[in-house]
């Protein structure tokens, strides 16, 4: 089976790709020509995926499926959400968006977090949504050089290292995406 992802985040296709079996082919935007940066107009990570998802059935009309993630915590209201990406401007920077983050959390004792993501799949007129979450805690300071965006700030379930220091396989085993294309894995190998 052929599927698009509709990202053209280089570190997620290649989280994804380690976890999806050889019968399932990722065929990446960038492959079908697709540059365009997809407006991220929705309100939730539930309607952005779907968006994402959307614009490429509708443009391209093949079986898709589009991702989209926030990190929330506690001790800011679930900031930054839903506005992950640009939490310190409009550029995308994963180090302003880290620097702003810990200035923020300086004072504060509750450092708790979570990693939320969510799926939408386009398949034969049908949608289907998958969710994964990972908690943890924003630590002090950046460590680690592996992954990208908040990935050298945030420790999963107290395992004393960040996503930053783990391998991809080690990510993937308990990270939020990780965990939301395990249950799209598990839909698509059942799916006839
Ligand atoms: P997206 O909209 O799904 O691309 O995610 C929004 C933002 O969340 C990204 O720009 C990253 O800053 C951050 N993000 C998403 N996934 C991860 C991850 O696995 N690790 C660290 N940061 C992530």
């Amino acid at each position: 089976m052929k599927i698009i992802f509709a990202s053209n985040n280089k570190n997620k296709v290649q989280e994804i790709q380690n976890q999806v079996p050889k019968s399932i082919e990722i065929v990446t935007l960038e492959e079908i020509g697709c540059t365009e940066d997809i407006a991220e107009t929705g309100k939730t990570l539930e309607e952005n995926a779907i968006i994402k998802a959307n614009y490429i059935t509708e443009k391209y009309g093949l079986p898709c499926f589009a991702d989209d993630t926030g990190l929330e915590i506690d001790a800011l209201n679930g900031e930054p959400g839903v506005y992950s990406a640009r939490y310190a401007g409009e550029d995308k920077n994963a180090e302003k968006n880290m620097d702003l983050v810990l200035q923020k959390l300086e004072n504060s004792v509750n450092r708790n977090a979570q990693f939320k993501t969510v799926i939408a799949l386009n398949i034969n007129n049908e949608q289907h949504l998958f969710k994964g979450i990972v908690i943890g805690k924003i630590t002090n300071e950046k460590i680690g050089t592996n992954g990208f965006g908040y990935d050298p700030i945030f420790e999963a379930e107290n395992l004393g290292k960040t996503f930053a220091e783990m391998t991809i396989d080690e990510k993937n085993k308990l990270s939020h995406r990780g965990r939301a294309v395990e249950k799209l894995v598990e839909f698509l190998v059942r799916y006839k």
